[in-house]
């Protein structure tokens, strides 16, 4: 299946890949791991195939459909994840590859994310490395190839817009 080679890669090349060159839980205490059961991430489409049998994860459908109806997965983690198993939503925070049908994905900043990362604020988002946004912009460029990938970035760059127009 695409989705497996296009994920497989991804993984591979966000494993140690991070937003800055040292780690930036340092700057927050770790705050996007600071979740509960009822906190998680969406799984990008047919990812919920990596965390079957897999302890310290919980999938649930979520409220967000694809245009054929199906929920996107959701996931929340309910203790502190071996890193190499982290979903792709972690891999990426804070960027998203934003797509709109017609156009190319854009690594942009998450705007789920203001409040929460520091990485957002001006003064320090101008650090996160250029590769880090490369790599999650091939991500999206990958995806959008496909018919569920395309939905689901499309979906997800709409909930980005609603952040943004609610956080400003
Ligand atoms: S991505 Fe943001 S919230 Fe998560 S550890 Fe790094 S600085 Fe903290
Ligand atoms: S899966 Fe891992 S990286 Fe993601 S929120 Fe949970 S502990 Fe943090």
């Amino acid at each position: 299946m695409i989705y497996d080679i296009i994920y497989e890669n991804a993984r591979r090349r966000l494993d140690y890949l991070t937003p800055l060159p040292v780690d930036c839980g340092k700057l927050c205490d770790c705050a996007c791991c600071k979740g509960d059961k009822d906190t998680g991430m969406y799984l990008f489409p047919f990812e919920e195939k990596f965390y079957e049998n897999l302890d310290g994860f919980i999938i649930d459908d979520s409220e967000l459909l694809y245009s054929d109806g199906t929920p996107v997965k959701f996931i929340s983690c309910t203790k502190p994840c071996d890193r190499h198993t982290r979903p792709l939503s972690c891999r990426i925070f804070p960027l998203f590859p934003y797509y709109k049908k017609g156009t190319s994905p854009k690594a942009i900043l998450d705007s789920r994310a203001k409040g929460l990362c520091p990485l957002l604020y001006p003064e320090c988002a101008c650090y996160i490395q250029k590769k880090f946004y490369s790599e999650v912009e091939l991500l999206g460029k990958y995806l959008a190839k496909t018919p569920k990938g395309a939905d689901f970035l499309e979906s997800v760059s709409c909930i980005l817009d609603d952040y943004l127009k609610l956080k400003g």
